[in-house]
Order: C-alpha cells, then structure tokens, then sequence
C-alpha cells in the first residue's frame, strides 16, 4: 500500500512560475510514488478574499488548468475542490473544540496577514475565519489521514500544529485513529520575481505559466541585472546579477550558463542580448505545457469531469474518515 500525500493551493487563479517551481513540479514527481490527493483551497481564499469573490469559480478552473498543464495526472493523482466537500467543514468543527486558542494564535502567518491586512484606521482586520484557518488547513489534511504534507520549508510550523491537533484529539478520544503527518519537504528551485522581490501576483513582479512567448519575453527584458553594468562594454558580474542570472542558474545547461559566466565577464554579451537568451531559454520549457494548457482552456467540460470526478472520489474518503470521526466523539 502507498503512503498518501495531501496539498493544497489557494484558488488565486492563473498560476505563475514561482508555483511551478515550487509546488507543482514536486507533486508531478511525487504522484507516481504515493496516493496523491491535490485540491484547490478555495475556503482558504475566501479568509482573505470574502468580499471579492466575482472571479473564484473561474479562479479554480485556472489553478487547475495550470496543474494538469504542467504534469498533474487526474489518472493518477486525485484532484478535487475544497468547497465541494462539506465533510471537511464538518471535521473542522470537532477539530476546532479540541484545539486551545493560543494554539491558533501563535501561527507565525496569521501574524504577517495581520501586517497586512489593515483598516484605514491601521487596526488588524483578522475574522474569525482567518483565525481558524490553522484548524481548517489541519482539517483538509486530516480528513484523508494522509501520513505525508509536500510543504516547503516555510509550511512546516503549519504542519505542526496539524501533528499537535491529531495527538490531541488521540489524547483525548483514546484512540490511534489519526496518523500524525510529516512534512515532505519540497526538493526545489526557489525562483525571485522579475524585481528581485518574492514572485507573486499582487506584487506585479510575476511570469505566468500561460504568459505566451511575447508577454514572457517582454517580462524577462525588465529583470534586473548587474546594476553597476551600466554600459554594454562594462564587465558585468553574473553573481551581482540579481535576477536574469539567478534564472539561468534555475533554466540554463551547465554550458548555458558557462557562456553566459564568460560572455557577461568579458563584456561579449550585452544585457539585453543575455536576457533574450534566456527568454528563449524558458519560452521552449514551457512551450509544451502552453499547448497542453491550451487544449484544457478550449475544452473546459473536461477540466469540469476532472473536478467533479476528482471531488466525488475524495468525498468517499473522507466521508469513511468523518464517520468514524463522529464514532469516536459518539455523536448523534
Ligand atoms: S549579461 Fe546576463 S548575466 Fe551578465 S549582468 Fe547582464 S543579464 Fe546578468
């Protein structure tokens, strides 16, 4: 019997390659080797998002076009929706009777997200939901009992709390009934965006996995590149480069990046030239996954039979988890 995995991502709509690198492509390799459970978290989206919501149906179609695009087999690995499994609201309940409030409280993101998400009056505008969302994040990897979380380093407090909770509602119940799950850290590429800052959407900094060839050399040409190269016959230093390079480092062969080493040294090769390059570089990584990404978006009753058939199998699971769950509480 395989072990099984669960992961998630938050409906935050077409993905860009900072996901790729850091989540999908371990889950592409991964989903051979465990029973793999990949869902769209779009409970989680609206902890933040409640009141722009106009957009979150279609924003879930694109998280997973973009996941099927890049490699995530629906034959092999189960993808569903969060919403479309009430269950997990249900175990989200009993999880959250038995976990203490400081517990919650001390979640190192719930403290930026409260940096951040302030009223004109600068006062934290944290609901209740997004206060919960610890237990609710436990929940969606407990209700497959899955013994293994992909995360990347950053996520592993997350996990903690989910081991916390599952030892704690054991304690409790005296039982054995929830695995305590590991993190299975991410073997990736962690990628900047093109300003040198984290990649993400809102920062304006991102390439899309389905930017077309223009729009991703365009973005590319606005990386950073070794700011005291001012002139095309200054010698350039690629470890001063902040972020052309560093995406070689991540896209180029090892002969790639030689000659872009001794054409940026000797002043050769000028910025704009390297980072054209490069543009080309990425643009023929990607190319198959656009095309693939491409037919999904011109046939979205498929991508609608993969959520449906994907959520439907996951319920089964996690109903048969739920149920034993209100057995061992001895609800109604
Ligand atoms: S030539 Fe390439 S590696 Fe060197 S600074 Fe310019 S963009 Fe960066």
């Amino acid at each position: 019997m395989k072990e099984r995995i669960v992961s998630g991502m938050r409906s935050t709509g077409k993905l860009h390659l900072g996901h790729y690198l850091g989540v999908i492509d371990n889950w592409v390799k991964l989903q051979n080797d465990f029973e793999s459970y990949f869902f769209v978290a779009d409970w989680h989206a609206l902890t933040t998002k409640y009141d722009k919501t106009e957009t979150l149906k279609q924003d879930v179609k694109d998280v997973v076009i973009d996941w099927l695009a890049s490699g995530i087999d629906p034959e092999v690995s189960t993808i569903y929706v969060q919403s479309l499994i009430p269950e997990i609201a249900e175990l989200n309940v009993y999880l959250s009777m038995v976990t203490p409030q400081n517990w919650v409280e001390r979640d190192p993101t719930l403290k930026d997200m409260a940096k951040i998400l302030r009223n004109k009056e600068g006062d934290a505008q944290i609901s209740y939901g997004l206060m919960g969302y610890p237990v609710l994040m436990s929940a969606d990897i407990m209700a497959l009992n899955a013994q293994n979380v992909p995360v990347g380093i950053d996520q592993v407090a997350h996990i903690e709390i989910t081991r916390d909770i599952a030892r704690r509602f054991n304690n409790i119940y005296k039982t054995e009934f929830f695995n305590e799950p590991k993190p299975l850290l991410n073997k990736c590429s962690l990628i900047c965006g093109l300003d040198g800052n984290k990649m993400g959407k809102s920062f304006n900094n991102d390439i899309k996995i389905s930017d077309d060839e223009e729009t991703t050399t365009k973005k590319i040409m606005t990386a950073i590149t070794d700011t005291n190269r001012i002139r095309k016959d200054d010698k350039g230093n690629p470890e001063n480069c902040l972020v052309a390079y560093k995406y070689w480092e991540i896209f180029g062969t090892k002969e790639e990046k030689a000659q872009v080493c001794s054409g940026c040294t000797t002043a050769s090769v000028g910025c704009a030239q390297c980072k054209r390059a490069l543009a080309e570089v990425i643009n023929k990584k990607f190319a198959p996954i656009r095309e693939k990404r491409r037919y999904y978006e011109a046939h979205p009753e498929i991508v609608e039979e993969i959520i449906r058939t994907g959520s439907d199998r996951a319920r089964c699971e996690i109903q048969k988890t739920v149920n034993e769950v209100r057995n061992i509480i001895g609800m109604y």
